[in-house]
């Protein structure tokens, strides 16, 4: 192969463009938007003023393309915090220990994009261009892209074109086009909305942690809240309702959602700290799965990867690190030839299935959720993850468990373990179906006691 063209340069963008970097002479990575250097404020990414979290199977990914890249991002000032240890983490099931078992990056993710673009020796950027249309042969192959900047038009040519253009990809419209019939994409949305807010916390007043996750519990209770410390000493505070439950973009609006939360902490903290800049609201959080794998005539020349084939409700933070795990798969693509194209959307598919598995059950959990229901084999599955997740506030190995899959380095499988079913079972008595509108039967008030702490005493367990 001696040339590629990669649509977009968002994360799957930019990790995709450093592979093919190793393998073609000639890659190009076309971005709409300006990019200037500093990165903030890009309309092309409006989920970069939001929280975001890189967990291990992604840094392990970009480290592995871009050595030291993680050093970098942490000497200038990326957080990489312990999890749970350095949290307070009210999952929807209770408090989960704090130990140090994973890491994470908690840094914005204009840092982090604009970290690994400058890494990126081998690739020629367009930016402020626009891909309008793909370029077909006469066997229906993609052999390249038209583009627009300001009033000029142009075409370019390639072996292979990546899609990375994120969710507001217009490969279907153009495949469709083609005369491609496309495959039904499954879309399950929990009805949720973000506002984010960064603040200064008074040196007197911070805190012994430097994350607060306070999950919500459905059905019942819809609002969480996300809040990480930032490169700049800034907290990000990502407020989050399922069920159309949106949070306020004003500054009063903002402190009283935070109130209504399940735990007073980040609430508390909020009072004693001073707003800096504006809120940011976001509202397109479906779960959204294009199914490429399926499509009977994917065609030759083109691959789609990152949140363009598949995108998650953010709240579960795994978008970037599936993005990092397309682009491993690419990787391997690659080196075996990269012989069908179909063949890679397959492994793309199977990269985000575990993110895909805990997003959906997470997501079924909401009374309001919209789009495909889950099958019997998810139905059971769901049931059985509420008691891993149960099982965890209260058992540091189910916990382990639970981190290895939420960091997307074991699949969801890895808790059907024996070995950890018989922890779960021993520790989480007293489940139920866990489908929203289908079962809610709330949990015994005595296990309700036990996992969620009362709201005056938001120290105690777990610290
Ligand atoms: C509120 C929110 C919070 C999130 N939090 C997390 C988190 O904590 N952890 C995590 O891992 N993930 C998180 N994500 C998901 C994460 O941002 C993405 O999944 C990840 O960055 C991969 O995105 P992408 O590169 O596929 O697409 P994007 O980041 O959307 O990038 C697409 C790029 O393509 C460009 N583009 C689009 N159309 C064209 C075109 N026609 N021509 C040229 N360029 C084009 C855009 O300008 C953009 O630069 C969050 C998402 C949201 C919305």
């Amino acid at each position: 192969m001696d040339s590629a063209i990669v649509m977009g340069s968002g994360v799957a963008g930019i990790l995709a463009a450093e592979v093919l970097s190793r393998h073609c002479g000639n890659v190009t990575m076309i971005e709409r938007d300006r990019l200037d250097g500093s990165e903030r404020d890009r309309p092309g990414v409006p989920q970069h003023r939001h929280v975001h979290i890189l967990w291990p199977a992604g840094q392990n990914i970009l480290e592995s393309l871009f050595p030291g890249a993680m050093e970098s991002l942490h000497g200038l000032g990326a957080p990489r915090i312990s999890f749970p240890a350095d949290a307070r983490w009210l999952s929807t099931e209770g408090w989960l220990p704090r130990l140090p078992l994973t890491k994470v990056f908690t840094c914005s993710r204009s840092l982090l994009e604009a970290t690994l673009r400058k890494r990126l020796t081998k690739v020629d950027v367009r930016d402020n261009t626009t891909v309008t249309d793909l370029l077909t042969d006469a066997t229906g192959r993609v052999v390249g892209v038209r583009t627009r900047s300001g009033d000029q038009t142009q075409t370019m040519h390639a072996d292979l074109v990546v899609d990375a253009t994120g969710r507001s990809s217009k490969l279907s419209q153009w495949l469709a086009a083609l005369g491609h019939t496309l495959p039904t994409e499954t879309v399950v949305d929990a009805q949720m909305g973000h506002a984010t807010q960064d603040f200064r916390i008074p040196q007197e007043y911070t805190p012994n942690f430097t994350a607060v996750a306070l999950q919500h519990r459905p059905p019942h209770v819809r609002r969480c809240a996300y809040m990480f410390l930032q490169e700049n000493g800034h907290w990000r505070c990502t407020l989050a309702g399922y069920g159309a439950d949106y949070p306020p973009n004003t500054n009063e609006g903002f402190l009283e959602y935070a109130r209504t939360l399940r735990d007073p902490t980040l609430h508390s903290l909020l009072t004693k700290a001073t707003p800096v800049g504006r809120i940011a609201a976001f509202r397109q959080a479906a779960n959204r799965h294009h199914h490429w794998e399926k499509m009977r005539t994917w065609p030759a020349g083109l691959v789609a990867l990152g949140d363009s084939a598949c995108a998650f409700n953010p709240v579960y933070g795994h978008g970037m690190s599936v993005s990092a795990l397309c682009a491993q798969a690419l990787e391997r693509w690659l080196a075996n030839g990269a012989a069908s194209t179909a063949e890679f959307q397959r492994a793309a598919a199977r990269a985000a299935s575990g993110a895909w598995s805990i997003a959906t059950w997470e997501d079924w959990r909401c009374r309001e959720t919209t789009g495909a229901r889950p099958t019997i084999k998810d139905r059971i599955l769901l049931t059985y993850y509420v008691r891993v997740l149960t099982a965890a506030t209260m058992d540091s190995t189910v916990c382990a468990d639970l981190m290895n899959v939420m960091s997307l380095l074991k699949k969801p499988r890895a808790l059907m373990r024996p070995d950890v079913v018989l922890r779960v079972m021993r520790k989480s008595r007293g489940g139920c179906c866990q489908v929203a509108g289908e079962a809610d039967h709330p949990l015994p008030e005595a296990i309700h006691r036990t996992r969620d702490l009362p709201a005056h005493r938001p120290h105690e367990a777990g610290d």
